[in-house]
Order: C-alpha cells, then structure tokens, then sequence
C-alpha cells in the first residue's frame, strides 16, 4: 500500500491553513500546530481583508491573480458563500509627478490587471466623502474585499475533512535533525513528532526555530494600525476601497456602518508586542483621516486593533524549500498581502515538498472529489 507522506505544519494562520489543504488534498497526512488558541489570534483574523492584486513586484502579482482566479470560481464544496465581494478598489495618488510615477506600473500587465482610469467626477461619485480634488485614481472593478474569515475555515475544514489534524494551544519548541535534514519536531510537553518535511509557517515569528541550528533567515513584524468611524449615512455598504498611493499611503473601505481605515504606520517590533495598540496612532490615524476624508468630519473611531505584517529585506515572500536544510519548507513573510495571496502560497509549497519528495503517488483523499 502507497505511505501517505506525513507533513508537520507550524502555525495555522492563512498560510499554514491554505499549505494544509493543498497538501492534504494531494495525499499528505497534515499535522498542523499552532501555540494560540485560535487559527486566526494572529494576523490572519487582524488584516483589512482587502482583495487587491495589483502590486509593483510581479511576482506577487502572479501568486494574487492565481489566487483570486480560484475565490472567485472555488472548487466545489470548498466554501458554501461567496469569498470575494466585488464592490471596486480605487487605487489612487495624488495628480502630477505621483500620479505619472504610479500609472507606469499601474498599466503593466505584469504587475496588475486592467484598471480604468477615472475622472474627477467619477471619483467624487464613487467616494464622495473623500478629499478627490487633488487626486488621481484607477478603478479595478472586480476587486474589493475578501471574507477573510470563511476563506480561512474553508482552507482548514478542507484539510480536516481530508485527514489533517488541527492541534491548537502547542507550541513548537525545536526542530529536530538527523544528519542534515529535518525529520521532525518537537512540541512544549516535550513529545517529539516525526515527518517527512516541515513547513514554517509562523508569520510574525519568522525563523525562530532555525536560529538554534545556526541558519538565519531574516524578517521583520512590522505594527499597523485599523480603526473603525463610527457609522455614518454618507457611507454606503457598496463603496469601493480606496487605496491612496505614494509616500503617505492611506486606505479606507466601508465595514459595520462606516469606515474602516488605515494610516498605514509600519513601526519594526518584535512579535510579542507587535499587536500593542498604541495610542498615538489613534491620533494620527485621525489626523490622516481629517485630511483624506473630510466628509466624515463629523464621525468619531469607534475602535481599533494592530497586528503585524511580516517582511524580508526585499518585497519577496519566503516561499518553498529551505536551501540550507532539506525537509525543512517556508510559507513565511507574506507581508501586506497574505490573504490576497494563500492560496498561490499554500500550492507554491505544497509543489516544493511533493517534488523534494519524489512525487509520491497521489491516493485518494475523502472530501476532494469535486476539486
Ligand atoms: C493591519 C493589517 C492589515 C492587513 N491587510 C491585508 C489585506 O487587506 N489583504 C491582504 O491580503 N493581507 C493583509 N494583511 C496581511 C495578512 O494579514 C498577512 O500576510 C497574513 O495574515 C499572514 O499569515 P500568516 O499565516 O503568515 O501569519 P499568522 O496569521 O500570524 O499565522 C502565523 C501563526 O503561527 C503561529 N506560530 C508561530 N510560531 C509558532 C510555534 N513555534 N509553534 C506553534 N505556532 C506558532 C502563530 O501563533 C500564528 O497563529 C494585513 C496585515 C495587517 C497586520
């Protein structure tokens, strides 16, 4: 009988979870640990939940475009509700030398699908409480926003259903070695389990377990701050987000009633203080949105929370195998856009391990008949 692959995941965030699926979906035995007591206690459950595949770095362009493709049109029985709620993304930048700097890579076909570019009576239409005078703006209309939260269950239910197993509140310690490959790990009671590959996929906690063996791969959790105005009439439900573009970016999108709305700070901090509100960033986040939005003047931040966004040195998510150590695999660093991008993510690593592996013979997986 063909031996099932076994597979241990670290963390069980969207990167984590969408790995989960597709490995398990191809005939991996998926473990799946994560310290917290929730899949989504980290930055899978504290992002803007914005769709938006156009990105100035084609790379990640082509991993959101393949993973739009899929929420859009998802296998069947993957998840009962729509994922993607195509309201318009308006990316936008302030008229003269911004603007002309965006719109190049804006037009690239590489780095983004097509956009229209809109006039100043459109953009005071679509978003009439934002300051658009002196602004410039693309509208990508099948973008908008993504239901984080079922997109997430979706990718574990699918992996549970195809035998994954889910083990929340245990925290990996340590990777464990033979020679110079990873075959294992080991949990915080001390139990060490043994797999054929590991995957990290521990987003703000980045290559803390490979330091002890002496490999480092660097990333930095960078804060970032959302509000939310409390609910105004002047909002409607269906308006676009709007994405301002340049040195002092800034984005807002309607959520319960209002707005939604980032400063889009992005101080270095260590993960376990990465989720810290802090307070100057409501005043900020408020100064920023007196300018941007003047037309909810009146509206006060309801609430607010901060959650961490995880880079390497360049724009480039961690992806794949380890080169230094084999057995080992990344689903790390996705930055701003790890929602946009999960699905292209957990395929990139799933396609690493199957081929370190030789390609073990697919067996049939209960639940994936219809993907
Ligand atoms: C404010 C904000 C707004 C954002 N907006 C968007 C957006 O609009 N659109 C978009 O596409 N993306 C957005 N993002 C980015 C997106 O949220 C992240 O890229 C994505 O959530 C990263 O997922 P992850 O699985 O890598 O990390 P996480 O969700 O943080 O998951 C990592 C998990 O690993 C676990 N873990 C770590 N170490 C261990 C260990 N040793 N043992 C066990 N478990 C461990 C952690 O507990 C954690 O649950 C935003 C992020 C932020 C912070």
């Amino acid at each position: 009988m063909e031996r099932r692959p076994r597979i241990h995941i670290v963390g069980a965030g969207i990167a984590g979870a969408a790995s989960a699926w597709h490995l398990a979906r191809r005939g991996a035995l998926v473990h799946l640990w994560e310290a917290a007591d929730a899949p989504d206690a980290h930055s899978s459950g504290r992002n803007a939940a914005i769709l938006r595949t156009a990105i100035p770095h084609s790379p990640l362009h082509q991993l959101a475009a393949e993973s739009v493709a899929f929420y859009r049109n998802p296998s069947s029985g993957f998840c009962p509700t729509p994922l993607v709620q195509a309201h318009g993304l308006v990316l936008a930048a302030a008229a003269g030398k911004e603007a002309d700097a965006q719109q190049a890579w804006l037009q690239d076909s590489s780095c983004a699908p097509p956009s229209r570019k809109l006039s100043a009576q459109e953009l005071q239409t679509l978003l009439p409480y934002a300051a658009s005078n002196d602004l410039q703006g693309w509208l990508f209309a099948e973008e908008g926003t993504l239901d984080v939260h079922a997109l997430h269950q979706a990718f574990l239910h699918g992996a549970l259903a195809a035998g994954a197993e889910l083990h929340l509140r245990q925290a990996v310690t340590a990777l464990h070695q033979q020679g110079q490959r990873v075959n294992g790990l080991i949990i915080a009671d001390g139990t060490s389990h043994q797999a054929d590959a590991v995957v990290l996929a521990t987003g703000g906690w980045g290559d803390a377990l490979l330091r002890p063996l002496g490999i480092q791969r660097p990333m930095v959790p960078r804060r970032r701050h959302l509000f939310v105005t409390t609910p105004t009439a002047l909002v409607s439900p269906s308006a676009p987000v709007l994405w301002i573009l340049g040195e002092q970016e800034f984005y807002c999108r309607p959520e319960s009633g209002g707005l939604l709305l980032s400063a889009c700070d992005s101080e270095v901090v260590l993960a376990e203080e990465g989720e810290q509100l802090q307070a100057i960033q409501k005043d900020a986040a408020i100064e920023a949105a007196l300018e941007r939005l003047p037309g909810l003047a009146d509206c006060g931040l309801a609430h607010g929370w901060a959650g961490m966004r995880t880079f390497r040195e360049n724009a480039d998510f961690l992806l794949g195998p380890e080169p230094q150590l084999p057995g080992l695999h990344w689903a790390a660093a996705l930055g701003g856009h790890g929602m946009s991008t999960a699905y292209a993510v957990g395929r990139t690593v799933a396609d690493g391990i199957m081929h370190e592996l030789g390609e073990p013979k697919l067996v049939d997986v209960p639940g994936f008949a219809g993907a």
